[in-house]
């Protein structure tokens, strides 16, 4: 256990927003977390509990305590005949996980390769990237209750996972930590190649194997998105939007050209960085915060900017797409208050 007093968050967070916490503190274990819970040390303070700060909008100084649980550890707690699962600590690197798995040959969450941040976090916001989510993937995830130390243990079904949310980041954010997730990967898996891109990808490769198709996507991925520690930014800023055949039949109005995909249930996703692109968003600056130049659903930080900042142009971006499409924008990012 590490605590330190009046820190700089800046290097803990992908938009390097340099925003200052009264106090921070890393957990190595979780018998840390509970004594300290148990020494009343939170009692009425304001606290957030940090990954990799890779889904993070610090709008100004923190004051509170930042919780880092960075227990690590990966092992195998199960195996079937076709299953085998896995128990993966909150501060392993979610890549690292990958590889592990990808390694042995195990498959599940392949497709989710190179996202940034922790084991932890993956859950929260239920990650999700080339036709796959991690909820497919999670059989339990463990948790401390910070509000009375005990420990707690969910099914996927209490985690009430949906597109980009679970009640962890809903209605019970804040409330745990959470410690651990086991999942359960499939020892002899079919790849989920639905995305023109990655087809091709894989194919240049070699077979459709859960090692060539992780190779397709960090290649894909490098080669598309911004590395946050060259350009710092938190990946998507907004969620697609979900709407009604009703309301896409209004966005049809003013945008015959829309891109919608089906969902089923008479509901559409729309995608979020074309939006903001007909905006006229793409490469536009606001102070030091900026709408990255190839993709318009990515915020960029262009040196010194802000939280404050980052967040009044997203706010600008929601209201254009708001009066032109009359359509509300949700922020994926979690912003978080002084
Ligand atoms: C370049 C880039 C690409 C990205 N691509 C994708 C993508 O393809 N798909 C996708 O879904 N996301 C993507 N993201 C977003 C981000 O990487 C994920 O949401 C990731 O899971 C966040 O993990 P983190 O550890 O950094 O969480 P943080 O940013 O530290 O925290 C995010 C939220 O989770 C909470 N939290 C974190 N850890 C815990 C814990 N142990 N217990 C309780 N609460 C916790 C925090 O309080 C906060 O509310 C991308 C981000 C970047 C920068």
């Amino acid at each position: 256990m590490e605590t330190r007093e009046n820190i700089s968050l800046k290097g803990l967070n992908t938009f390097q927003v340099d925003a200052a916490a009264e106090a921070y503190i890393r957990f190595d274990a979780e018998d840390e977390i509970l004594d300290f819970l148990a020494d009343g040390h939170l009692d009425a303070r304001r606290y957030l509990v940090l990954g990799g700060g890779s889904n993070l909008l610090f709008l100004g100084d923190f004051h509170g305590v930042v919780l880092h649980p960075a227990m690590k550890g990966i092992s195998v707690v199960g195996c079937e005949p076709d299953h085998i699962r896995v128990k993966a600590m909150a501060g392993e690197a979610w890549d690292d996980l990958v590889a592990f798995a990808v390694g042995r040959g195990w498959g599940g969450i392949e497709n989710l390769s190179l996202i940034p941040g922790c084991v932890g976090a993956s859950v929260i916001q239920n990650i999700g990237a080339y036709g796959v989510e991690v909820r497919t993937a999670v059989e339990r995830v463990e948790a401390i209750s910070l509000a009375d130390g005990r420990r707690a243990a969910f099914t996927p079904a209490e985690c009430d996972f949906g597109y980009r949310c679970s009640r962890f980041k809903d209605e019970r954010h804040g409330r745990f930590m959470i410690t651990a997730v086991v999942f359960r990967l499939c020892r002899r898996p079919t790849c989920v190649i639905r995305y023109p891109g990655v087809q091709e990808a894989v194919a240049h490769i070699g077979a459709p194997t859960v090692g060539n198709l992780r190779r397709a996507i960090i290649q894909i991925r490098e080669s598309k998105l911004p590395d946050p520690v060259v350009i710092p930014n938190a990946g998507s800023f907004f969620k697609n939007p979900v709407v009604t055949g009703a309301a896409l039949d209004r966005v049809r109005s003013v945008a015959p050209d829309v891109p919608s995909y089906p969902l089923g249930g008479g509901r559409f996703k729309l995608p979020a960085g074309w939006l903001i692109e007909q905006c006229g968003w793409k490469g536009r600056t606001h102070g030091h915060a900026a709408v990255h130049r190839d993709h318009a659903l990515v915020l960029v930080n262009n040196g010194n900017a802000t939280g404050q900042e980052i967040y009044d142009l997203s706010e600008r971006i929601r209201q254009s797409v708001s009066s032109w499409f009359g359509l509300t924008l949700e922020r994926e990012v979690v912003v978080v208050r002084s």
